[in-house]
């Protein structure tokens, strides 16, 4: 078996630190890569500090990743080696359910498997991240990367990305209507620059000031302080969609009554206590609380494709992997702008 490097957790107090493993060889339809990028999303400070209950240790965190091909199975049509393949959330699925099928792997019936703190459906083993020097993956689960784009830029993509492209598709939000994002962190950021892109007015709820102007250079119509009281008042029953990123508990009340009419609002971010709220802000307009989780394969690809063809990638501030922990407090502190990625190169 290779073995493999990288930063891992052995418990919820303890910082990462490095850390090695074996990885399997990888089989017929499956490609092995060298890990070049990868993206820090606020999931793994969640997972990492056993937030939802669910962590296993050792945990080698990181789902936003962008490598190159060292091996290709024998039965690999995509990729050969030497060319750039990205992995996201999701590494594994039955394939056979409905949901498979449709190629939304992600609400897998069986469940889907994470790339991180999952169970390997190959050999039983729990999955470890892209905070690492490789990953082995079936080609299904890997996904092609145009060749115009900044490849630290493209990490994100492969997370923040499609969480937030995909209910804008599935939400059909496009010109004509009033979209609001609420937090600009790593997905709140994307999620403004595909409203944006996809011809929406997009209106940037934040609770940092200092985020405001860039929030314009975003693409954001209209950016609100959610602390201004009168601001948002101003703003009752005119948005057709909300899309909510935030990673910590709030009130969602304050943005239920911005919604028109039939509107919905959409939660992506999984704050570690379940949100709560009043039933008249949603009875007296027949308003949608709704969730959303990551994106399917095909719509992953078709992500990355419109991403090459809109030149759009993530705002990144690239480190070391020796700076991981500082960036996990500086996550915390809402002071990035607007994700952290990981140059694997220093690891070694
Ligand atoms: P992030 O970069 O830390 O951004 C979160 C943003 O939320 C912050 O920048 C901040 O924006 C706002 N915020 C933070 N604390 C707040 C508070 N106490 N009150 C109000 N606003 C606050 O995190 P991320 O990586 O974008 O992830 C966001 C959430 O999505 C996480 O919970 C993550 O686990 C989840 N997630 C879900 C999926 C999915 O498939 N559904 C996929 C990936 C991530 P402002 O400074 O602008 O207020
Ligand atoms: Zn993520």
């Amino acid at each position: 078996m290779p073995s493999s490097t990288g930063y891992a957790a052995l418990g919820a107090e303890l910082p990462l630190a490095p850390f090695h493993f074996n990885r399997r060889s990888p089989g017929p339809s499956e490609i092995a890569v060298e890990i070049l990028y990868c993206g820090i999303c606020h999931t793994d400070l969640h997972q990492v500090r056993n937030e939802w209950g669910v962590s296993r240790y050792p945990m080698v965190p990181g789902h936003e990743i962008v490598g190159r091909v060292t091996a290709a199975g024998g039965a690999v049509t995509k990729f050969k080696p030497g060319q750039i393949a990205a992995i996201g959330v999701i590494v594994d699925s039955c394939r056979k359910c409905a949901p498979c099928k449709r190629g939304e792997e992600h609400y897998c019936d069986e469940g889907m498997t994470d790339t991180y703190n999952g169970v390997d459906r190959v050999d039983g083993s729990i999955t470890m991240g892209g905070y690492s020097d490789s990953y082995v993956v079936d080609e299904r689960f890997a996904h092609t990367v145009p060749d115009n784009l900044d490849l630290a830029g493209v990490a994100p993509l492969l997370c923040a990305g499609i969480t937030t492209y995909s209910p804008l598709r599935h939400w059909k939000v496009g010109p004509g209507m009033k979209v609001g994002i609420v937090g600009l962190g790593g997905l709140g950021h994307m999620a403004l620059k595909f409203a944006h892109a996809f011809g929406a007015h997009a209106v940037q709820f934040t609770t940092s000031p200092g985020k405001k102007e860039d929030a314009v250079h975003l693409g954001a119509d209209e950016v609100v302080l959610s602390t201004d009281a009168d601001a948002m008042k101003a703003r009752t029953k005119t948005f057709d969609f909300i899309l909510d990123t935030v990673s910590a508990p709030h009130a969602l009340d304050p943005y239920l009554v911005l919604l028109k009419q039939d509107a919905t609002m959409t939660l992506v971010g999984l704050p570690e206590k379940p949100p709560s709220f009043g039933m008249f802000n949603l009875i007296t307009r027949r308003a949608s609380i709704a969730g959303s989780m990551i994106g399917g394969t095909p719509e992953t690809q078709e992500m990355l494709d419109y991403c090459g063809q809109h030149k759009i990638t993530a705002d990144v501030e690239v480190i070391p992997i020796q700076k991981v922990n500082e960036a996990f407090e500086r996550l915390l502190k809402q002071d990035v702008k607007y994700r952290f990625v990981i140059d694997m190169s220093t690891l070694k």
